[in-house]
């Protein structure tokens, strides 16, 4: 009893994931392993690249003569 709904790459409709059923009702065309609309990827993505530039930041503070 999942209400997990793949949204389709190419219509970008939603369908909801009943079943084996793996194609999009509209175009047919295969819908997305992962779940490109999940905002967790995108947050950890963006909680990835602030952290790199912190530190990088904080490496060039400590490197760069004053
Ligand atoms: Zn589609």
């Amino acid at each position: 009893m999942s209400q997990i709904t793949k949204t389709c790459l190419y219509c970008q409709t939603e369908n909801d994931n009943e079943g084996e059923n793996k194609l999009c009702r509209h175009c047919g065309m295969e819908l997305p392993e992962k779940h490109p609309n999940d905002r967790n990827i995108k947050v950890k993505f963006f909680v990835k690249a602030f952290w790199l530039i912190a530190l990088f930041c904080l490496v060039m503070v400590f490197y760069l003569p004053r």
